[in-house]
């Protein structure tokens, strides 16, 4: 076990906790934590309360019970989700419960299960519990993704490590990359997080009308909607309390407009989706939408999710982050969007952000869609950063200001 290892979970669990989801009095919690990181989510629990919380509701997952329900299960019986559950996370929403996720999923735990399988019984739970969907992505309620080192996960990413090493591995980049190791985390994520807002505050203000990313295998166009809102760690909820989405983040990121991309891009590191890898994807897009798309690996679960899925042929979020972040320095492959997304700039297939233009949170689903903002069921986002990388910034007036060269800000 890592030095120090109880001290560390416990600063880890109050940083989640005070600075990422931001719990104060009388806040309900909802806390969807993988089975394996128990010990955390009862720290988190506890300094839930002593923050004030009035109830931390916690649900564990397994991946290894999902699997088994799904090779025991129809897909009837799979994409038939009962009301209560419905009722549940339509009640949570009322109350406002802020929603923690605490991940340490295994990236194959479905491997070899038939996609089409998957892609139904995925699409028939994000359409019921559409509202607690709509609610967070849109920053009604506050929210944190973050993760803890699982052992499937730990062997897939140190495949040269025994168990225990392997988990004490992962662990130790956790700790990094949330800056669990420095003396006041609290304190290091202040400074962070104000640094990633400078770069946010310049691409505001130049309010640029086309990002041109160019690069091996890539060629590609993006049109960005008017009054877009680049945004960084720091969001703000319907009462005006403070959270951070995302734990590690390092990304500075908008939505595109989803009727305007042309040309190529080339993925530049795997992602898991569906409890499937996929690898070494090749994106055309015509008018915004993807006209073609290749992968050497996971090839029929990256069409499954583009072809049954409303919304999925084109983009909902564009996301710069150096090629020298801390995570992409690490030079590890995470098989975990919410790490490798912040090792590379990406973009997301499907739902944008509502918060992604001016007053968005207050608009509807179709005045949303009218301003450029894609709307779907899913959100996926793929790497395709790296060393190479240059990035243009045009502006309406037809000026060119560099955003990216050779993978880094160029401002
Ligand atoms: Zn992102
Ligand atoms: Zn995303």
């Amino acid at each position: 076990m890592l030095d120090n290892f109880d001290h560390l979970l416990k600063k880890y669990a109050h940083l989640l906790v005070h600075k990422g989801l931001g719990v104060s009095q009388d806040d309900y919690i909802q806390l969807a934590a993988d089975i394996e990181l128990a010990p955390l989510a009862r720290l988190i629990s506890q300094e839930a309360y002593q923050a004030g919380a009035k109830k931390v509701i916690v649900r564990y997952q397994d991946d290894q019970l999902t699997r088994i329900h799904y090779v025991g299960q129809s897909v009837e019986t799979l994409t038939d989700i009962p009301q209560y559950r419905i009722d549940e996370s339509n009640d949570l929403m009322n109350k406002r419960t802020k929603r923690m996720s605490l991940r340490s999923s295994d990236p194959n735990a479905l491997k070899g299960i038939d996609p089409e399988k998957i892609s139904q019984a995925q699409r028939a739970t994000s359409k019921a519990l559409k509202e607690e969907r709509l609610a967070t992505q849109a920053n009604v309620v506050s929210w944190l993704v973050a993760a803890g080192a699982g052992q499937a996960w730990a062997n897939l990413v140190f495949p040269d490590l025994e168990d225990e090493a392997a988990l004490d591995a992962l662990w130790d980049e956790i700790f990094k990359t949330t800056r669990v190791y420095e003396e006041d985390p609290v304190k290091a994520w202040d400074e962070h997080e104000a640094r990633l807002q400078t770069k946010a505050d310049f691409l505001n203000k130049n309010q640029f009308d086309i990002l041109h990313y160019t690069g091996p295998g890539t060629d590609l166009k993006l049109g960005l909607p008017n009054n877009h809102v680049w945004e960084s760690a720091g969001s703000v909820n319907e009462k005006g309390e403070v959270f951070i989405a995302n734990m590690p983040t390092e990304e500075v990121f908008t939505a595109p407009d989803a009727n305007r991309a042309e040309g190529v891009i080339t993925s530049s590191k795997p992602l898991s989706y569906g409890g499937v890898v996929i690898d070494k994807m090749i994106f055309h897009f015509e008018d915004g939408k993807i006209t073609k798309a290749t992968a050497e690996e996971g090839e029929e679960t990256l069409l499954k999710l583009i072809n049954d899925n409303d919304g999925a042929r084109q983009l909902g979020e564009v996301a710069l982050v150096p090629h020298q972040s801390p995570i992409s320095q690490s030079n590890i492959i995470f098989f975990n969007t919410l790490f490798d997304e912040n090792a590379s700039n990406h973009l997301a297939i499907g739902q944008a952000y509502a918060t992604s233009v001016e007053n968005g949170a207050k608009m509807s689903q179709d005045e949303l869609n009218e301003v450029g903002l894609n709307r779907s069921d899913v959100h996926v986002d793929f790497m395709v950063g790296n060393a190479e990388m240059n990035i243009d910034g045009i502006t309406k007036d037809g000026e060119v200001i560099p955003v990216f060269r050779n993978g880094e800000w160029a401002f």
